[in-house]
């Protein structure tokens, strides 16, 4: 490891004419001379130089696209275009061979679908490189941004006996035998006898216990992992994923959307200072994506420019009731061409009717808020009509839903009268009900899904294909 550098080091600050040492993997080995050199530490590939003929023949036939090596050499100024130094290489070492009959990554561009089959050599490519690299940059953001505004980052339960959505789509958590699990007298599973002595899952949202925090450190945040098994197949789920969930003491609905409006902001404008070059690089690749497709489908604006165009104008905040009467009068309603028709106010919205509102009618990102409140869960404030809650949804072209928010009913009665009538028992959440007992006070919060901001940002149209490894229905290989 001593006196290494690493691709990134040598293209931004080792001066020319120092000798390095770098480690890397082979991308290509062009004309018995030039190696593509990669260490994932950048989105820039190194130029090794070599003189074939100063090296065994032996060690020239192992330098195979894959192969992992070791080269030490000066650094020059490059003649070749794109790239302005590379290394001369005087010392070759193969710390780890490739056999180029068996890699299955050739010199060439492979498919997304074909790469999800190799998810564990992902990140030996330039595609996933820069998304994860991106993935990490906005992970980081998030932690920054959080911290500079004195949050403080919870860590909320993965393991829990509650269900904050109070749906179903939850992962039972057993280490019970299914052939031969204890049974009640009624013959149900008996789960009294289990690992932790009731039924439990892994969490849908660290939401609730988020909020008991907020009530006692004012601003927090969690951000972790979330299961659902949900088992829809689509390009923006996952059944694992990664949620942010900030929760306020003290703040009103107006609150919760302006910290959720500069946060995406902030993140956005974050890695565009501070990954340019991934971005660029990811540009080129949708840009190419576009081309595949027919003339009216493609976006006229490029990677760069959606994000800057996000930051240059404000989320339009529109009531759900009036993104019905939009929707109702809309072309795509009055041709019966919405897979769900809206007829009425109190009809739930699907990802067509947001991307609509979105991508066709306000062309910007949408803030939808003040939703019916049985379409909503639970524990968002109730708004004086007697119909609506104080929820907001954050939509985004191109993703759909990337937010879902609320202010969070702080009044003990309603809260109760809420769950009766949803058949939610209070003994279940006898804790949650004890900050509204003593001490409640007006808050709210929100989740951000984590994989969405990053295909957004990226631009990949998969979610499969913004997390390492992703879990989907019949898919956990790696
Ligand atoms: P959707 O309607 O898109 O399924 P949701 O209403 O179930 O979303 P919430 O329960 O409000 O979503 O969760 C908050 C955020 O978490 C969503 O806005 C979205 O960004 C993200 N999210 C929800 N479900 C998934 C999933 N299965 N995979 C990835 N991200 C998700
Ligand atoms: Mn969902």
């Amino acid at each position: 490891m001593k006196n290494n550098s690493t691709i990134k080091e040598v293209l931004s600050r080792i001066p020319v004419g120092s000798e390095v040492r770098v480690n890397g993997w082979i991308r290509t080995f062009r004309n018995d001379r030039f190696i593509t050199l990669s260490d994932g530490t950048a989105p820039q590939t190194l130029q090794a130089v070599i003189e074939a003929s100063h090296f065994p023949s032996e060690l020239i036939k192992k330098l195979n696209t894959g192969a992992c090596i070791s080269v030490l050499g000066d650094i020059q100024s490059s003649p070749a275009k794109g790239q302005d130094v590379e290394l001369q290489v005087r010392q070759l070492e193969i710390l780890g061979e490739a056999d180029s009959e068996k890699y299955p990554l050739q010199p060439k561009k492979h498919s997304l679908e074909f790469m999800r089959e190799l998810a564990h050599l992902r990140p030996r490519t330039q595609t996933f490189g820069a998304v994860f690299r991106l993935r990490h940059h906005l992970a980081f953001a998030v932690n920054k941004y959080f911290n500079d505004k004195g949050f403080f980052y919870v860590h909320t339960p993965i393991i829990t006996a509650s269900d904050a959505e109070g749906a179903g789509e939850m992962f039972a958590v057993s280490t019970l035998d299914p052939l031969k699990s204890p049974k009640t007298e009624d013959g149900n599973i008996d789960y009294s006898q289990d690992f932790f002595g009731r039924m439990t899952n892994l969490t849908v949202s660290g939401q609730l216990e988020a909020e008991l925090f907020a009530m006692g450190l004012s601003k927090v945040y969690t951000f972790g992992p979330t299961f659902r098994a949900e088992n829809s197949n689509t390009s923006r789920h996952l059944a694992e994923f990664w949620m942010i969930e900030p929760e306020m003491a003290f703040y009103e609905l107006d609150d919760n959307m302006d910290l959720a409006e500069d946060f995406i902001k902030y993140l956005i404008r974050y890695v565009l200072e501070h990954a340019p070059d991934d971005l660029a690089l990811l540009e080129k690749r949708l840009a190419e994506e576009e081309k595949s497709k027919p003339q009216d489908q493609r976006s006229d604006m490029s990677l760069v420019e959606k994000l800057n165009f996000v930051l240059s104008n404000p989320f339009r905040r529109v009531s759900y009731t009036e993104a019905i009467e939009i929707l109702k009068e809309s072309r795509p309603n009055k041709k019966k061409k919405f897979k769900y028709l809206i007829e009425e106010w109190g009809a739930d919205l699907q990802s067509e009717h947001e991307r609509f509102l979105v991508e066709k009618h306000f062309n910007c990102p949408v803030i939808l808020y003040d939703y019916p409140a049985n379409i909503k869960a639970f524990y968002m404030r109730q708004n004086e009509d007697g119909k609506t809650v104080r929820a907001m949804d954050v939509l985004f072209p191109g993703i759909g839903e990337i937010i879902g928010g609320s202010q969070r009913e702080e009044r003990m009665e309603k809260l109760q009268e809420k769950m009766k009538a949803m058949h939610i028992p209070e003994e279940s959440l006898w804790w949650y009900l004890d900050t509204r007992r003593f001490g409640a006070c007006k808050h709210s919060g929100f989740g951000l899904g984590f994989e969405r901001l990053v295909q957004f940002v990226t631009g990949m149209t998969n979610i499969r294909d913004v997390i390492p490894f992703p879990r989907t229905p019949g898919n956990a290989e790696f």
